[in-house]
């Protein structure tokens, strides 16, 4: 009981509840973009969803969360489905009003197709839209015809102009070479044209095998591309969202075909911990995904488990049970990764206080041109040997001593008289565009670091006045190199 109590203030929410339900009522899609997240190599025919099985899945909507997202489009196209208007109908309203689907308007729809549509009470729809020019949409959106996109889109906003209650529109926009000049422009003409409440405009998706298809080697974007974009969409209005990735999670982002290094490499690889996978898997919210075909799974975060809904008459207990369960490892996972990630930083801190104990890692001075600097540092509240004390984070960006690019790691040492203790120690990680900007090197991205100082070491020495400095480490040689930027500062 005190696990489930810790458990639901770590997630905050009920714990047999999810953030999102995506169904897919088709198992198949009329295009073939060329960034598609599907692998259509292994895709054969089209199972459309049943009416038994779409019963069953209205039966668990309300494991949602009251702000969840149900989302009737996954992986594949929903308006192929001849039913499709039907089965919404059947959404009870109050799961309706949470409801969205993403649709290529790629299959020739009738106004009453819209009509009805727009009477729905659904939240919202995604339209995926990558062009305004014909040439481009129809080779990123292959085998859609521009004519028939655009006579869909006008009947949408037609029939949703007409509609009090009709659904938000939303655009979604990927990126490649083709449309990266466009963007600005594109995200004006479709404000001033349909008036969408929101505008994705969103990076591929980039896994191990859509990296190596021929199509994204060529037409992908860069980093200094994406880069250059996000400039220029510096004033755009609030209503468009870049979306390089999956939020919070640095490891899933591949700019292509220029890798940058992220994550979580460096010495906490090196200590070889198997709870190291926490590190990487959570915190995601937990999303149940059901196929056309009846199978229920999690979408996110993985492994997930598979439940055939074909044989359970209501299945509502049985998916509250294992929503329950996976949100208690969700939990679990969030504790272990914040207990993990300080207890593996106290390890380092300590091997590299004993370095300079022994006098054994040489603290080198500025060297010109130095890259990266101590920003900033402020305090906030924090418990230092069980009671609350003031404690500080400090942040700032690293460049590597040999190339360019991220450093390894970085480490804060507060230094009194001729004594040095090392307070905190992280590995860049974080975007510093302002960075790439002044060097106008984009390698710097992921330069950025923020660090709360570790102030065991010093605790016979609080409150004192220390000089804090950052460093560039390099373990190989045991040297470190100061960065700019170093404080006079009461700690304590
Ligand atoms: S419309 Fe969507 S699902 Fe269909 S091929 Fe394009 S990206 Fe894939």
């Amino acid at each position: 009981m005190g696990y489930q109590v810790t458990a639901e203030a770590n997630l905050n929410h009920d714990l047999s509840r999810c953030a999102g339900i995506r169904v897919d009522v088709t198992g198949n899609c009329n295009l073939r973009c060329p960034y598609c997240i599907n692998d259509f190599s292994g895709i054969r025919g089209n199972t459309l969803m049943d009416s038994m099985i779409f019963e069953r899945v209205v039966r668990i909507l309300p494991l949602l969360l009251p702000d969840g997202e149900l989302l009737f489009s996954c992986f594949f196209e929903p308006t192929l489905h001849p039913r499709f208007l039907e089965f919404l109908e059947h959404v009870p309203l109050e799961f309706r009003r949470q409801a969205a689907f993403t649709t290529n308007l790629g299959k020739p729809l009738s106004e009453q197709f819209f009509e009805k549509l727009s009477r729905l009470e659904l939240h919202h729809i995604n339209v995926s839209l990558d062009s305004l020019s014909l040439e481009v949409f129809e080779e990123m959106r292959k085998g859609a015809r521009f004519s028939v996109f655009q006579q869909n889109l006008d009947k949408l906003v037609d029939a949703f102009s007409k509609a009090p209650d009709s659904p938000q529109l939303h655009f979604i926009t990927m990126l490649s070479k083709l449309n990266l000049e466009e963007i600005p422009e594109l995200v004006k003409s479709c404000l001033e044209k349909f008036g969408p409440s929101r505008h994705e405009v969103r990076a591929i998706w980039m896994t191990e095998e859509i990296a190596t298809r021929p199509w994204i080697q060529e037409k992908a974007m860069t980093l200094e591309d994406s880069l250059r974009l996000r400039e220029s969409l510096e004033n755009a209005p609030p209503h468009v969202e870049l979306v390089y990735d999956l939020h919070r999670n640095p490891d899933s982002y591949t700019p292509f075909p220029v890798s940058s290094e992220v994550g979580y490499q460096g010495f906490l690889s090196t200590l070889n911990d198997p709870n190291l996978i926490h590190l990487h898997t959570v915190p995601l919210p937990l999303i149940l995904r059901i196929t056309s075909d009846g199978k229920l799974g999690f979408l996110m975060p993985e492994p997930g488990v598979s439940l055939d809904l074909n044989g359970l008459e209501d299945p509502y207990d049985s998916v509250k049970q294992i929503v329950y369960l996976q949100n208690l490892n969700i939990a679990r996972a969030k504790l272990l990764q914040n207990a993990v990630r300080s207890s593996l930083e106290l390890k380092r801190l300590n091997t590299i206080n004993e370095w300079l104990r022994d006098k054994c890692l040489k603290l080198k001075s500025i060297r010109r041109g130095s890259p990266g600097c101590l920003d900033d540092l402020r305090p906030i509240n924090g418990q230092i040997d069980g009671r609350m004390q003031m404690t500080y984070l400090a942040s700032g960006w690293a460049g590597d001593i040999q190339a360019a690019g991220p450093a390894n790691e970085v480490v804060l040492i507060a230094s009194q008289g001729r004594k040095r203790w090392a307070v905190a120690i992280q590995q860049p990680e974080f975007e510093r565009p302002d960075v790439v900007r002044a060097t106008s090197n984009p390698r710097f991205l992921y330069s950025g670091w923020k660090a709360q100082l570790h102030l065991e070491p010093l605790l016979d020495k609080l409150p004192g006045r220390f000089r804090l400095a950052a460093y560039v480490l390099d373990s190989n040689s045991r040297k470190a190199f100061m960065l700019e930027g170093s404080h006079d500062v009461l700690l304590g």
